[in-house]
């Protein structure tokens, strides 16, 4: 039995819906199947008011044991670093927080906005929201760089906004059945097994890439949306195309670009207007390349690619 605790700081709740809506391993499943003791959470606690702050306390103290605390959202400092614009249970969020982090064997953060501190951190970032140990891509956060929960592990990150169901549900099973051992991490505390290959890996829309066709408008059948409207698929880490959302379909399948959610820059350009779905470049040069690709070697892809591109590429295809 491993005692699991959610708590949401400055969040949409985004993340809590993608949760209620897991399948491979569902929420229940997490309960019935690998003995998972749901503490509270905030859409399925039952606890209010004085129970719930003392429920809080006791896991705390350690009179009941924190197997897992799992936070949604940023952590808000404001005003002034008091944290009182998110209080809960009668005192600051971030204070319960810390204290929780600090009696957990494990800490594992849900969605942009716990990992990086998201949306909510984007500049001027009123709310002086962070992550728990990431401030965008400045290693720190809320706890601090060399912070280490109970079990000797830093906080475990899963990025997205929001995170995909199954992403969640299947690193807290892992955790609660003890092979938190097997949890490889990348410089974000991402674990690799989802995070180590690109949003590209698997995308329907590859051979549009390869030969350098672009789509001009969402949900085009044909074409990569890399050239054109921004797609960040080459350059995100994520498993988008591997494992699908709704088990159906990715948001490149359906002819939507990547926006490169579980990255600590995301939203990136603070969406200045004219930067979101429309990608940038320098006479004529995307400014930012795949991962890996330096500027000589695209011009010398592409231009090679794009003479080679045979007729079939260039008609309506069904890519999904
Ligand atoms: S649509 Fe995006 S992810 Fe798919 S091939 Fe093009 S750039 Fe890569
Ligand atoms: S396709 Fe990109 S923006 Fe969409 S969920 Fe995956 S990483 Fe995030």
């Amino acid at each position: 039995m491993a005692n699991l605790l959610w708590l949401q700081g400055g969040a949409c709740s985004g993340n809590t819906m993608s949760f209620l809506n897991a399948e491979e391993p569902s929420a229940c499943d997490l309960v019935t199947d690998f003995g998972i003791n749901v503490l509270w959470h905030p859409s399925l606690g039952v606890e209010l008011g004085d129970n719930l702050q003392k429920m809080l306390r006791d896991c705390v103290s350690g009179a009941i044991p924190l197997d897992i605390f799992v936070f949604e959202g940023s952590v808000v400092n404001a005003p002034s670093g008091t944290g009182e614009w998110n209080r809960f249970a009668g005192r600051p969020m971030k204070d319960w927080v810390k204290e929780l982090c600090n009696a957990a064997k494990f800490v594992v953060a849900i969605g942009d906005c716990a990992t990086y501190g998201g949306i909510p951190a984007m500049a001027p970032n009123p709310s002086q929201s962070e992550g728990l140990q990431f401030l965008k891509r400045a290693h720190g956060g809320f706890l601090g760089k060399s912070w280490m929960s109970k079990s000797g592990l830093p906080v475990i990150n899963v990025p997205g906004c929001p995170a995909h169901p199954d992403w969640i549900t299947q690193i807290v099973v892992a955790v609660a059945t003890g092979r938190a051992g097997d949890i490889s991490l990348d410089e974000f505390q991402r674990p690799k097994t989802f995070f180590q290959s690109f949003v590209q890996t698997g995308c329907t829309r590859n051979m549009h890439f390869a030969y350098k066709v672009s789509a001009t408008a969402f949900g085009q059948r044909k074409g990569c949306l890399f050239y054109d409207l921004g797609c960040r698929g080459p350059m995100t880490h994520a498993p988008c195309n591997r494992i699908l959302w709704n088990r159906q379909s990715s948001k490149t399948r359906a002819g939507m670009p990547c926006m490169g959610c579980t990255e600590p820059e995301f939203p990136f350009f603070d969406l200045m207007p004219g930067t979101v779905f429309k990608t940038q470049t320098v006479m004529g040069v995307p400014k930012e390349l795949p991962a890996g690709v330096d500027k000589r070697g695209y011009i010398a892809l592409t231009g090679a690619a794009k003479n080679a591109a045979p007729r079939w590429a260039e008609e309506d295809m069904f890519v999904v």
